[in-house]
């Protein structure tokens, strides 16, 4: 398997199993490898994996993200509070190097919650696009801005338009990196500013949140740092003007993502690339992330076995990345009447785990003094024991958060 930014070969890091909901287009394999050459960190995916993620996108995830539970976390181009702080962090980074004349495009811009903001403060030139016709039509409906449904591989616009081109939490996204940063090479103007935001790959062990957590995140293909971004706009003659680390809340305050920021000014000349070895950092903190992953998972495992061997009737609360991580790794589907809880409506609806259906909270109602209930999702751990108590669920409550 040759590496997607350079083409030189790699290994694999780690190969580690998620399970899904039934019929989910999204692959469940993580098979993470490292290139030889240039030391970029990334997931192998099958040809039938790759069809399945623009699937994933269209079908699954767009449709969870626009009905979710939650008017606060941090969702593709949402305006809920935890992307307006964070929009205001990246705002931040920029306004030292922007002006309110700039036409600006914002790639990828989902919901369109970050175009949205930058009217707000005055950027009047700004627009959006996003390859999710769900996502483009909200952005269209809530406005002010201008949006158009279009690949980030082929962007409907003329060659050296835009002053500033957003690419935020994107990159980590695509199949191909080097094809989206040659488009926007194309539509940036001479002397135009590139900002590109992603998680800080190097930063996972230090704000590790669940068992594997950023690596079942398998939309992220790819896992970047600063040194591995500069690495990539380098041969786009991308010059790097600005770069800085921010720390932002996903979900709850429990859920802290490292993003690493960068701008850079499109110019002529060539930009010397900085030695391979800047990014050999982030191989060892990757490798070093793992192995306390490993250790975690091993833990709950132990958690899970003990509660298959007791017989104890269990209720998972929380259908996500967390419970899939431990379905795919523990014994839990051999937990005595296992129970799966979750409030969001589409799940409860139209998603099944191993053909069984997940319900609604009111189920703990009638659960016994024996029974237990695990809260999966680490994000909403506090407000989940919260409304157990309120139901008037009496079982054992077990969290599986770090703290
Ligand atoms: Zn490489």
């Amino acid at each position: 398997m040759n590496c997607p930014i350079c083409a030189g070969a790699s290994v694999e890091m780690t190969h580690l199993k998620c399970a899904d909901f039934d019929g989910s287009p999204l692959y469940q394999d993580i098979r993470l490898r490292t290139c030889n050459e240039c030391h970029h960190v990334f997931n192998e995916l099958t040809t039938e994996e790759k069809l399945g993620i623009g699937e994933y996108y269209e079908k699954e995830s767009s449709l969870i993200n626009m009905s979710g539970t939650t008017f606060h976390g941090d969702l593709p181009g949402s305006d809920n509070t935890l992307s307006i702080q964070r929009y205001e962090q990246v705002y931040k980074f920029l306004s030292n190097h922007i002006s309110r004349e700039m036409r600006i495009l914002d790639v990828g811009c989902g919901m369109g919650g970050f175009v949205r903001f930058l009217h707000s403060n005055g950027y009047t030139n700004t627009e959006g696009v996003d390859f999710l016709e769900s996502y483009i039509r909200f952005a269209q409906n809530e406005g002010p801005g201008t949006f158009h449904t279009a690949s980030a591989y082929s962007l409907p616009f003329e060659d050296s338009t835009y002053d500033l081109i957003i690419l935020d939490h994107v990159l980590e996204h695509v199949l191909n990196p080097v094809q989206v940063m040659s488009e926007l090479k194309r539509v940036s103007r001479r002397g135009g500013l590139v900002y590109i935001g992603v998680p800080a790959a190097s930063q996972y062990g230090d704000y590790p949140f669940f068992d594997f957590f950023w690596l079942c995140l398998r939309e992220h293909i790819h896992h970047f740092d600063a040194a591995a971004i500069s690495f990539l706009t380098a041969s786009f003659n991308l010059a790097p003007v600005d770069q800085a680390i921010i720390y932002s809340q996903m979900m709850s305050g429990a859920m802290i993502l490292p993003n690493s920021l960068s701008l850079f000014r499109n110019q002529l000349e060539k930009v010397q690339r900085d030695s391979i070895s800047a990014s050999q950092n982030l191989i060892s903190k990757m490798e070093d992330y793992i192995e306390t992953e490993a250790m975690y998972l091993e833990k709950h495992k132990r958690v899970i076995s003990s509660l298959v061997d007791k017989k104890v009737p269990t209720y998972v609360w929380g259908i996500g990345k967390e419970l899939f991580c431990l379905y795919a790794n523990t014994e839990l589907k051999y937990c005595t009447n296992l129970t799966l809880i979750d409030k969001n409506q589409v799940k409860q609806t139209s998603m099944k785990l191993d053909g069984q259906s997940i319900l609604g909270n009111s189920i703990l109602e009638s659960a016994s003094k024996d029974s237990v209930l695990i809260v999966a999702a680490v994000a909403h751990e506090d407000s989940i024991i919260k409304e157990a108590g309120q139901i008037g669920y009496k079982g054992n409550i077990i969290t599986l958060g770090r703290t």
